[in-house]
């Protein structure tokens, strides 16, 4: 007998596209896309600007419904899911990292973490010491008790990945994330997000403009007027 594999985790875009209302037509942001991403991988995604990257980040974090075609997260096909089951399927399987940190004044390096599974209905105690050991996965095991304003631009932003990791999820989408960094601190997050990326686990789509920073990813796709190519590495 004959088995098919079939792939039950990571992140599978199939046939998908998706237009905005523009005028009195529809304009194509993203056009048969065909994207699967298998788990401790990443996949980065490079493309001029209005080419269709953050609508692509958008339909699969599940924030945009596409016209057509089928998105699955870690086995789970989304079409068809309510607003709350895609809402619960956000916060317990996909981790986002936004260009911008946006980490609260106020709190220290650890509780911008704890916050989240506080949000999720976890245990204080056990929300702390996964706080931090995730700190210290991305190197900041001894500023845990620091603010935003007491840390680098680079240190925030590996507290925004780490917050991205708290929930444990099988799928990491990260927009832009060294737009505000020089190259050395860039090349760093880089680096930082591929390991983790590998040691969780994590089905991964960065997207990015920067192509000089890409030597360590699985995967380089790019994408023009909507449509996805493999790009060769630089
Ligand atoms: P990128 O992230 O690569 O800059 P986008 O996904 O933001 O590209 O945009 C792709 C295309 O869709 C562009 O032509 C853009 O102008 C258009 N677009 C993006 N968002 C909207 C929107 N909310 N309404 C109408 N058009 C949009």
């Amino acid at each position: 007998m004959t088995t098919t594999a079939t792939t039950s985790t990571g992140l599978q875009l199939a046939d998908i596209t998706l237009t905005y209302p523009d005028g009195t037509s529809r304009l194509t942001a993203l056009d048969q896309v065909n994207l699967s991403v298998p788990a401790g991988t990443i996949t980065a995604v490079v493309g001029p600007s209005g080419s269709g990257k953050s609508s692509l980040l958008a339909v699969a974090a599940t924030l945009i419904t596409p016209d057509t075609g089928c998105l699955t997260i870690a086995g789970t096909d989304t079409r068809g899911l309510s607003r709350h089951e895609l809402t619960t399927l956000r916060r317990t399987t996909i981790g986002i990292v936004f260009q911008q940190p946006n980490l609260l004044p106020s709190l220290t390096a650890a509780e911008q973490l704890q916050v989240m599974a506080h949000l999720d209905g976890r245990n204080p105690k056990t929300a702390r010491t996964r706080a931090l050991d995730l700190l210290d996965a991305v190197g900041l095991a001894d500023q845990a008790d620091r603010r935003p304003h007491q840390l680098s631009g680079g240190q925030r932003q590996r507290i925004n990945i780490a917050r991205a990791l708290m929930n444990d999820p099988a799928i990491l989408l990260v927009d832009e994330p060294t737009s505000a960094l020089d190259h050395d601190r860039g090349a760093a997050i880089l680096d930082l997000i591929t390991t983790l990326t590998h040691q969780k686990a994590t089905a991964t789509v960065l997207v990015t403009h920067d192509r000089s920073l890409l030597t360590t990813v699985d995967a380089v796709t790019e994408v023009h007027d909507g449509r996805l190519t493999t790009a060769a590495r630089t």
